[in-house]
Formats: structure tokens, sequence, C-alpha cells
């Protein structure tokens, strides 16, 4: 049900756990669905697509900050006491994302993130697009699909993206066009020189030092009040 792509498909299923014949040996279970798909709103995924979630249904950015705390700082032992617990926060856990944030910015970011945020060449090699001023137009010539991407707002038209979540073609065109896209790792100087004065708390970084040794960075800012993926 959580899963289902329309309306209708959701009916259906409520349709079959309703008359499947274990739910009606259990009536609190029968209620419980009933409340449940009552709520609908609230949880199936094909009625939260005018949301703007950038693909967070859920609030695991959370729980993966908490699995932080239990696993790298606190090593899955228990603090002797809460102070010590206020020191680890206070200090290993800033170092553990001080070093998480000068890791993106030098362009050393964890795998999961360029397998997330950096498309191949096999990836690249059907699309094309075409800049309509204020969209710019996503052909795919393999799959013969079109999608339209609006980079100032950070969404596709595609299926993938109806909610805002980075998808290829995003990232295709900002790429192509070196802009810095802000919900995908960083891509120009100045974004990395951001990211460097929030992990050290200093603004004194040699000229230069973020820049690209292949190209110059071209200085096209793009409004988005999009988070950046640590
Ligand atoms: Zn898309």
């Amino acid at each position: 049900m959580l899963y289902s792509k329309t309306f209708v498909e959701l009916e259906i299923f409520y349709q079959e756990i309703m008359n499947d014949d274990l739910t009606k040996q259990y009536s609190r279970f029968e209620s419980y669905v009933v409340g449940l798909f009552q709520r609908r709103n609230e949880w199936a995924l094909c009625l939260r697509q005018s949301l703007i979630t950038r693909g967070q249904n859920t609030n695991n950015i959370c729980e993966a900050g908490v699995k932080i705390v239990k696993d790298t700082i606190l090593d899955r032992t228990r603090a002797y006491s809460p102070v010590q617990l206020f020191f680890f926060i206070v200090n290993d856990l800033e170092k553990f994302y001080e070093m998480k944030l000068l890791d993106i910015a030098a362009n050393r970011p964890a795998q999961y993130l360029k397998k997330k945020c950096i498309l191949t060449e096999s990836q690249k090699e059907h699309l094309e697009f075409k800049d309509l001023e204020s969209t710019y137009e996503v052909k795919n010539n393999h799959k013969n699909t079109l999608y339209h991407v609006d980079l100032d707002l950070g969404i596709c038209s595609c299926p993938e993206d109806c909610t805002g979540k980075p998808c290829k073609h995003q990232i295709f065109v900002a790429s192509s066009l070196n802009v810095d896209l802000k919900l995908c790792l960083p891509t120009n100087e100045e974004t990395r020189k951001a990211l460097h004065i929030i992990a050290t708390g200093s603004s004194e970084i040699e000229n230069g030092w973020y820049g690209s040794i292949l190209k110059q960075p071209q200085s096209i800012s793009v409004n988005t009040e999009n988070k950046i993926l640590v």
C-alpha cells in the first residue's frame, strides 16, 4: 500500500487486505488497517507527490545522525556519565562532521555520495539537453523520453524527481553547464570555500586552493534553498 504508484492501485491493495480471510479472523487488526487507510494522505507515497520532500519521505537523516553517534563516536559503548557524553558530542562529533565537510570540499567524498551525485559516461551517453530560457528540456535518445528541468527550483518532471529528489537529468544539465546544483556535491570553488568556512570557522583560504586545474569555473549562480548533502 505504501509504495502504490496510483490511488487506484492503493484502493485495490486495501480491498485485498480487507477481503483476506486472515484479516477477517482478527478484528483488531482489521480496525487498525481501517484507521490507517483513513490517514492515507499522511503516508501513501502516491498521495504525497506534490510535496517537495527531496526524496526523503522518512526522518532517516535524523536516524543516520543517531547511528553515527552510537557507532562511530561512542563505538557502541556507553559513556561513563552524562558529562562524558556531552564531551563526546561537542568534541568528537564536531571533528567527525568537520572531516566530512573538508573531504567533500576537497573532492574526496564518500563512495555512496559519488554514486548518487556523479553520472558515469554510460549514463550520460544518450542524454542531450536544450535551453528553453528558464527551464531545460532533457531528452534520452535511447529510452525516447523527454523531461523538463528547472535548476532554480531544483525539480524535474521525470517520475523519479516529482518530489524534488536530485535525478540524473538535473545532474546532467548542471554538470554540463558547470552550475552548482547544491542538492549534490559541490562543483565550483565558491561552494567548496563555503564548506571550508563552515568546517573550520576560518575564511583564510589561499587563492585558488579549491580551484579546478582542468577548467575555469563559470560564475553562474542558481537560487535554490536546497541543502548540501553531507
Ligand atoms: Zn529527472
